[in-house]
């Protein structure tokens, strides 16, 4: 039968027009449940340390197949979602399946760390860190192997209630990134008073940063703000070499994006994971203009 998740989200949801998820992300066909709202899965994306090369963990990132629809825009998905108590069922359903998915990647020798993205409301109570200690206790997860991925949106709309979640979850070893770093409001504050462990650098800079020399200057500006503050910093949206190669001479730790490989479903990470062979930037940085 059709999830009930997904079918009250699938009353509020727009069809993609044009699809914008690329047809190497898509399902393989027959992948749904057959069940009337379609299917919704997490996909992984690697995260490659730039200086080694060596994958250093992954992001979860939520797909919906509709049935008639296609791959919606998971953007879309989570605006919608989170005007009701669906962000909420549907958060509960991912962190559920991320932490199963590191037991299982566990189990098989693979010591992998996964990301996971929260949405503003679920930071407003104390579920989601009860949630998180609980399954990370019942599957035996190491609370370092998973992070939780936080807007600056997130933080704005209640920031006490918001530094009180993350607060227990980064003392019980959970990692905190702040995401899209530079795309919201006061990033300076949340840079000095939350308990972080990384930064992402948003792919709206990173994207236009070989052809842009703001966008260039921003990126290395947020790189070496992040450093100076003892954070790690990963960037996401590098799409081709030369601006990994950028990346790399200014210092940034780590990378995700299509240069390197897509979002895929776990299946398939395994058979990407034992194909990969490391890149690194042969003879050094070339493009510390
Ligand atoms: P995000 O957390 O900033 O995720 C990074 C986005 O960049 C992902 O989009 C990813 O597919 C995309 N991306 C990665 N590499 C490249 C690249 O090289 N080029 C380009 N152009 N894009 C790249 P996606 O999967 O469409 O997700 C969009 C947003 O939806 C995420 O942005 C996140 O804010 C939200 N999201 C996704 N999954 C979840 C979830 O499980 N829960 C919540 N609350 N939000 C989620
Ligand atoms: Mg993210
Ligand atoms: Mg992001
Ligand atoms: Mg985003």
């Amino acid at each position: 039968g059709a999830d009930p998740i997904l079918r009250r989200a699938a009353r509020s949801v727009r069809p993609a027009q044009p699809n914008p998820v690329p047809p190497a992300e898509a399902a393989p066909p027959g992948a749904e449940s057959g069940g009337a709202a379609g299917e919704i899965t997490m996909y992984y994306q690697p995260q490659i340390a730039i200086a080694t090369g060596e994958v250093v963990g992954v992001e979860a990132l939520l797909r919906w197949r509709h049935p008639r629809r296609g791959m919606v825009d998971p953007e879309e998905l989570i605006r919608v979602a989170e005007q009701s108590a669906v962000m909420r069922l549907l958060t509960r359903r991912v962190v559920d399946d991320v932490v199963e998915q590191l037991a299982k990647w566990s189990a098989t020798g693979l010591g992998l760390r996964a990301a996971v993205n929260v949405s503003v409301r679920d930071l407003h109570t104390g579920e989601i860190a009860d949630q998180i200690a609980d399954r990370l206790t019942r599957y035996g997860v190491a609370p370092d192997r998973l992070q939780l991925e936080i807007t600056e949106g997130a933080l704005m709309a209640d920031p006490r209630r918001v530094l009180t979640t993350i607060t227990r979850l980064h003392r019980i070893g959970v990692g905190i990134a702040l995401d899209d770093f530079g795309t919201g409001y006061s990033s300076l504050q949340h840079l000095r008073r939350l308990p972080l462990s990384e930064v992402k650098v948003d792919r709206s800079f990173v994207l236009g940063m070989a052809e842009d020399s703001d966008d260039a200057a921003i990126v290395r500006s947020t790189i070496e703000l992040a450093k100076a503050l003892g954070l790690r910093v990963v960037a996401e949206g590098v799409e081709d070499e030369r601006t990994w190669r950028m990346l790399h001479a200014a210092g940034c730790d780590a990378a995700q994006g299509w240069f390197y490989a897509r979002p895929m479903p776990a299946e398939e990470l395994v058979a990407w994971l034992a194909r990969y062979r490391p890149l690194r930037p042969i003879g050094g940085p070339d493009e510390a203009d």
